[in-house]
């Protein structure tokens, strides 16, 4: 079925670079749909925020469709019924996928770092990858513009590669962070106040935060930053947008022209395929989603996927280096009892601190922290076995749950990996989804560099446990298992598979995330990266989304598009 009307833009996906660039277009006026392959969401009616574990028989834990535990506001998974993916022989991938209106911003940590100067030139700084046809001063204006419309809160630092923003006050560390600055102090490890989407105070008509910790929830009053009620919720508002739930695009058309005409989505409730018309596509369906959806879109024109005559969709894919040290803090036990809460993540942070030091692996990684007494649920503390003399029945276990809870520490380390040959995303010849569209098949493979890299997290997160006087709960991973470094894709920071760059030979997309050979389709979420950086991605998603969508209305105004 084609639909008669053309609209000036058509959106896939309305995750964060989809909702941004819905919310930019329809407040500069152009009419746009958005098409999401989930269904619909609404923070002030759907959130779980406030409910207490035992009002639920599973007491938090987790499910299919939450596999973070079933108060969480995101629904999607590492597997989602009818729609797999493989991992080509001898690679294993993750991939995580949200199907709701918001992708995963539903969920997401709300960590918001802007890339720095040095991440947009590594290859200049070391030789490595490539640099970004685009600078930190191309990008900065915009990063400044998320901050005031999203609100971003933090502290001037001046530091070198960890640019400051427009910030509202950081909300004070608690207990367990100030232990743990103490001895990131003691090792001249930096340690600041963390850089969150959540409100510390009211703006652009959201209340501020009542420090329930419970963001990952969905917030009822949008004290945090998800793109369903900061972006797509206003972009309707405008009357401009078109918001089609349970749309799952299959294809991105062409005119005999060689321009994209619109596209085409499978409704998943009737599983009947409707074309839409637009004079303009912007993809946002998330890295890997938008490489398939380009690769499946071929053509006597594209026979490699559209967009593609480069082969570079699907390549280059990377994501965030990771790995965790847990620990017992004894000096943490018996506390007297009062309100731990904060906002619904980190309170401090520890950016990369050794820039210019010698070090046997390139780039570096940054430390987040958890621990504390956040609300108790299904599965909390780990299991008491782990803790000195943690365990039995009754009464005596009662009272063991009472001095050890709120006494343990963690470090994730978030580090760059550098993109490689081995890692890419392709078509699986072989499988289809639950609408026959073909699959993503990964290869996966991490360097040395990574390997490097999470061993000295490693040591430096177990140094910092014991300069706590605390207890580790694991032994340090031997080479043999990768020095703990997390499975590829399992940080959930996939990106680099539409790249940009200035030669069409080797890139996608131009400055603009715009195709170098069709010229209306754009790609505005982590595919258009052309380096990780330590920092989680998506802010820079979103100052992209919002620069490209800029570039749009300029163009259309001119006529160009
Ligand atoms: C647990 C978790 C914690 C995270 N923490 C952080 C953090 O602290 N900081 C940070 O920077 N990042 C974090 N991230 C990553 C962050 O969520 C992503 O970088 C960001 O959401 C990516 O935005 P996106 O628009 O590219 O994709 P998404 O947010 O995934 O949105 C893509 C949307 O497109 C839809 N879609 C896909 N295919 C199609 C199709 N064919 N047709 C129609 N619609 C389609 C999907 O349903 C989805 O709604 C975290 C992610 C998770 C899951
Ligand atoms: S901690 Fe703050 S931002 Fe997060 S859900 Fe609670 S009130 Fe909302």
């Amino acid at each position: 079925m084609a639909q008669a009307k053309t609209y000036d833009v058509c959106i896939v996906g309305s995750g964060a670079g989809g909702g941004m660039a819905a919310y930019a277009l329809t407040k500069a006026g152009a009419d746009v749909i958005v098409l999401e392959a989930g269904g619909a969401w609404d923070n002030a009616q759907d959130s779980a925020m406030l409910t207490w574990p035992y009002e639920s028989p599973r007491r938090g834990s987790g499910t299919k469709e939450r596999p973070f535990g079933e108060f969480d506001a995101c629904i999607g998974g590492w597997n989602i019924e009818g729609e797999p993916y493989t991992s080509a022989p001898g690679s294993h991938f993750d991939w995580w996928r949200a199907r709701m209106v918001g992708g995963r911003t539903n969920h997401w940590g709300r960590i918001s770092l802007r890339f720095g100067p040095y991440d947009f030139k590594r290859k200049s700084r070391d030789g490595l990858g490539d640099d970004w046809p685009i600078s930190y001063a191309d990008v900065a204006p915009y990063y400044d513009r998320v901050d005031r419309l999203v609100g971003v809160f933090g502290s001037r630092e001046n530091l070198p590669n960890e640019p400051d923003g427009v910030f509202l006050p950081p909300p004070k560390p608690r207990c367990h962070e100030l232990l743990v600055k103490q001895a990131a102090d003691q090792l001249h490890v930096t340690c600041i106040p963390s850089r969150l989407s959540i409100l510390t105070r009211p703006l652009n008509g959201r209340a501020a935060c009542h420090y329930c910790g419970q963001c990952n929830r969905g917030c009822k009053v949008n004290a945090n930053f998800s793109s369903t009620n900061v972006l797509i919720g206003p972009a309707l508002t405008t009357g401009n947008l078109t918001l089609v739930t349970g749309a799952m695009v299959r294809e991105v058309t062409l005119d005999n022209t060689g321009r994209a005409s619109g596209v085409i989505y499978v409704d998943k409730a009737s599983g009947t395929d409707t074309q839409v018309r637009a004079r303009v596509v912007v993809v946002a369906a998330s890295a890997c989603e938008s490489a398939r959806l380009l690769l499946n879109s071929t053509s006597s024109r594209f026979p490699n996927g559209l967009a593609n005559s480069s082969g570079v969709v699907g390549k280059y894919l990377t994501d965030t280096t990771g790995t965790d040290v847990a620990g017992f803090i004894p000096k943490m036990m018996d506390h007297v009892p009062h309100n731990h809460d904060g906002v619904g993540g980190m309170h401090l942070y520890m950016p990369w601190w050794l820039e210019n030091a010698k070090l046997d692996f390139p780039r570096g990684y940054h430390i987040e922290v958890w621990g504390g007494a956040g609300q108790p649920s299904y599965g909390f503390m780990g299991g008491i076995q782990r803790y000195p003399a943690g365990g039995g029945y009754g009464a005596a276990l009662k009272a063991d749950y009472r001095r050890y809870y709120g006494a343990t520490i963690g470090f994730s380390g978030r580090g760059e990996m550098i993109p490689n040959e081995n890692c890419y995303c392709e078509i699986d010849p072989n499988t289809v989804d639950r609408w026959g569209i073909p699959v993503l098949r990964f290869h996966w493979k991490w360097s040395d560099h990574e390997y490097k890299q999470s061993k000295h997290m490693q040591e430096t997160f177990r140094a910092l446990i014991a300069a706590m006087g605390g207890e580790v709960f694991s032994a340090m991973p031997t080479a043999e298992r990768g020095y703990g470094l997390a499975s590829g894709g399992s940080i959930i920071h996939e990106l680099g598979t539409v790249r940009m760059g200035s030669d069409p030979k080797t890139s996608a997309l131009n400055k603009w995330c715009q195709a170098h050979e069709v010229k209306n389709l754009f790609v505005t979420d982590g595919g258009p990266f052309v380096s990780q950086a330590d920092k989680n991605p998506t802010w820079t998603i979103l100052a992209l989304a919002m620069r490209t969508s800029d570039y749009i209305t300029d163009q259309m105004k001119k006529g160009a598009l």
